[in-house]
């Protein structure tokens, strides 16, 4: 169970983030807009212009996705669950949540995952992604 202080920073924290993703949704917005305007002229090489647009797209996506996930950790600490790991049932660590509040494991089942998918043989480079905010979130989206 979570001292009333520790929700507070736990709310914090996804308030930040959430505030962090809207901020770049509305810039990707911006850069749409701004894509717009820019459509007849010829100094820019189409193909070029296509690939940043999709990749706006995908980072968009990614955003959405992510601010789903927030909402849904807001949700959880509202319902005082956010501290109960989803796979078994233990509570999740104060220090573990606060460093990624969108968390749904406890660090042994966690562990545990990754290694799952280790072995399966999975592509991705070491460091990427998973250690950022979507890293849990990719495997338990899975369930
Ligand atoms: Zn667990």
């Amino acid at each position: 169970m979570l001292k009333d202080t520790e929700k507070g920073k736990l709310r914090e924290a996804l308030e930040a983030e959430k505030g962090r993703l809207l901020q770049a949704a509305h810039d990707g917005l911006a850069f749409s807009m701004n894509r717009e305007r820019n459509i007849g002229r010829d100094s820019i090489d189409e193909s070029m212009e296509e690939e940043i647009f999709s990749t706006e797209l995908r980072l968009r996506d990614r955003e959405k996705f992510l601010l789903g996930k927030i909402v849904g950790a807001l949700e959880r600490l509202d319902a005082g669950t956010i501290d109960e790991c989803e796979s078994c049932a233990e509570a999740i660590s104060f220090k573990r949540l606060l460093a990624r509040p969108v968390t749904t494991l406890c660090i042994d089942c966690k562990e545990e995952r990754e290694k799952e998918e280790l072995s399966q043989g999975s592509s991705q480079s070491p460091g990427a992604v998973r250690e950022d905010l979507s890293g849990d979130e990719i495997s338990s989206a899975e369930e």
